[in-house]
């Protein structure tokens, strides 16, 4: 009985919503002549077309978020929790049309605990986001010196093979967004989105950071010939990407301190990436010859697991 009272009222806060969003519809296509699905595209706010977006952001959003990272999760529980993400980790909003197509790229190795974590804060947000997406982690094959900005072109190439992805967010898999306002898509300028991470004490370490999560769209990133292949081991291919769009011309959009908190999971340093001594050296003329231009790699192999692709290479090594 008490369930069927909460079916009612839920319909009739939807009937309410729809003659809203009627509303509002109209409202936008008077002002925006009918014709507003290219002004919107990589707008600063929106990610569906206009009529549906204020029911979503709504319905949908919550804000700030608890994460934590002591009671471990299992990939059995984050399928029963999400059974609207397709095979390979691909979502597709059911009532609106997305205007962006994201696809995800999680540079990887041996850090399974920290994207079950991801996996289990991600997709729920995602999904909340009304974005249509897909999960690409590109996995390092071999235990050479480990090369993030180069799997990161390799998930750019890959998961295009998959489908015409035009925005792509580039994360790390141990940052975990504490607020779902922060949107996991493209903006008109490239976009920085680990904006205050608690490891840094909630601000930016320095005004140019652009390490951790950030979004671009296939133009940005082919304005800039996409990534350095050659930064091997940590540090430093975060802070050329900075460079390279600079020299173009680009700025960095940001969502506010605020929405833009995140966490990290503590870990120690990984084997096989340690600092890289020619990571404060950024030569600007190699960017026009080492980049997506330039990109080599042996693929292993593409697996379609349930909650994301996995495509693991072979990136060479220094
Ligand atoms: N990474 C990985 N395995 C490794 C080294 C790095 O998966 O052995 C990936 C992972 O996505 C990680 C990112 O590269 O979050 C950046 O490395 P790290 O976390 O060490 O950098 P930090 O930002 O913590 O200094
Ligand atoms: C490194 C970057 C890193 C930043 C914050 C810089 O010195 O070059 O790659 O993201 O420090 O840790
Ligand atoms: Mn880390």
């Amino acid at each position: 009985m008490a369930n069927e009272n909460n079916a009612t009222y839920f319909r009739k806060v939807l009937r309410s919503s729809s003659v809203a969003v009627g509303y509002i519809r109209t409202m936008v296509s008077i002002i925006y002549g009918g014709n507003s699905s290219k002004t919107f595209l990589f707008d600063e706010e929106e990610s569906c077309r206009p009529d549906r977006l204020f029911c979503f952001r709504l319905l949908f959003s919550v804000g700030p978020l608890r994460v934590e990272f002591n009671n471990p999760v299992s990939l059995e529980q984050i399928k029963d929790e999400n059974p609207n993400v397709q095979l390979g980790g691909r979502f597709k909003p059911k009532d609106c049309e997305a205007l962006q197509k994201v696809a995800i790229i999680i540079p990887f190795r041996k850090r399974d605990e920290h994207l079950k974590f991801w996996l289990y804060y991600l997709h729920p947000i995602l999904q909340r986001q009304q974005l249509e997406y897909g999960v690409y982690v590109i996995n390092q094959d071999g235990d050479e010196t480990f090369n993030r900005a180069k799997l990161l072109n390799v998930g750019y190439q890959e998961s295009l093979k998959d489908k015409d992805y035009n925005c792509f967010v580039f994360s790390d898999v141990d940052l975990i967004p504490m607020d779902d306002r922060n949107t996991y898509k493209c903006f008109s300028q490239p976009r920085h989105l680990s904006v205050s991470m608690d490891k840094f004490g909630f601000r930016l370490p320095y005004n140019q950071y652009f390490g951790g999560v950030s979004s671009m769209s296939k133009g940005q990133y082919l304005k800039i010939n996409g990534f350095p292949n050659n930064y091997w081991g940590w540090g430093g291919e975060d802070d050329d990407i900075y460079n390279r769009l600079a020299s173009k011309g680009m700025t960095i959009s940001r969502p506010s301190g605020d929405i833009g908190k995140c966490r990290m999971i503590r870990h120690n340093r990984d084997k096989q990436n340690d600092p890289n001594p020619q990571r404060y050296q950024h030569p600007c003329e190699t960017m026009n010859k080492d980049g997506i231009n330039s990109l080599s790699y042996k693929l292993m192999s593409v697996e379609k697991l349930d909650l994301f692709t996995k495509i693991t290479v072979d990136v060479g090594k220094p």
